[in-house]
């Protein structure tokens, strides 16, 4: 099987160096394996949108030498696809509405019961559930080793359309990752939990594979708070650029030869390609 990764970013905020280290692990990933890279501009949510973010975004990868081997995907593009997999599970039974509150959810301690189930709402104004019936709560992680997710998170029903019209990432992700058949995952461990329900998604629709997931521990402002978007991490420029890629191969733990923080972007990411080793990477 030939190597297809990704880098799959959301235009809420510009890339800041958690974003890079995510970034260029998957490139390295792989580059190493021989594999092709992707882009994929994850646009479904305008609200959290920063305007021109995505042309951004581009861009500091180009400054970052982090060129794609295919034209980016937007995910906006795909609204349809992801609607006509919603209204064939809710025809065939596998989705369907609930009008549970934030409030109803806090009581529930956000495991949802599946109130809603036989409820037969109106599609309209609710949300939209995938009918979970997977039992699986573990998977294989090729940096973590053995992840096992509480049975109660793993099996609930999850959202798959949100009550405000906008469809949720976990069903977008899986359709656009089979769409483009990518073989391999690195990401943030942020998104370590809802993987099982990824994975359940892949099996209802019956993909020929699930990719193999590596899980990148996060990286943490020096008050201790992790680098998002949301707490306002500092933009990754192009003039630190040299900098900040001798960084993230640090953070990696790649152990880069101090001469490599002067080289260009492009030499040091080709000395990473060669000695990319994933399980330096610590749990
Ligand atoms: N778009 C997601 C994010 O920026 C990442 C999706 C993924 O890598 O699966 O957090």
């Amino acid at each position: 099987m030939n190597y297809i990764g990704r880098f799959a970013p959301s235009p809420s905020g510009l890339l800041h160096f958690g974003s890079l280290t995510a970034a260029i692990a998957s490139y390295l990933d792989a580059k190493h394996h021989q594999g092709k890279w992707l882009i994929r501009i994850e646009d479904i949510d305008p609200p959290r949108e920063m305007p021109g973010a995505s042309e951004a975004i581009l861009k500091q990868l180009e400054n970052f030498a982090l060129l794609p081997d295919e034209a980016p995907v937007y995910q906006s593009h795909r609204l349809q696809v992801y609607q006509q997999q919603i209204d064939n599970w809710l025809k065939s039974g596998n989705a369907y509405p609930c009008n549970c509150t934030r409030k109803r959810l806090k009581t529930l301690k956000h495991i949802y019961n599946g109130a809603c189930k036989n409820a037969q709402l109106p599609t309209e104004g609710n949300a939209i559930r995938f009918c979970n019936t997977t039992s699986k709560v573990d998977f294989n992680d090729r940096i973590i080793g053995h992840v096992s997710l509480k049975r109660d998170h793993a099996e609930q029903d999850f959202i798959i359309k949100r009550k405000d019209g906008l469809i949720a990432y976990q069903l977008a992700v899986v359709l656009d990752d089979i769409a483009q058949n990518i073989t391999h995952i690195v990401r943030g461990a942020d998104l370590l939990d809802t993987t099982i329900w990824q994975q359940a998604l892949y099996k209802a629709l019956n993909a020929k594979y699930s990719p193999q997931y590596a899980h990148l521990p996060l990286a943490y402002a020096a008050d201790g708070r992790k680098l998002s978007k949301q707490n306002g991490a500092k933009a990754i420029s192009a003039e630190q650029n040299k900098q900040l890629t001798f960084h993230a191969l640090q953070h990696l733990q790649q152990s880069p030869p101090d001469k490599l923080a002067n080289w260009d972007v492009k030499a040091q990411l080709q000395w990473a390609i060669e000695h990319w080793d994933l399980t330096k990477i610590a749990r």
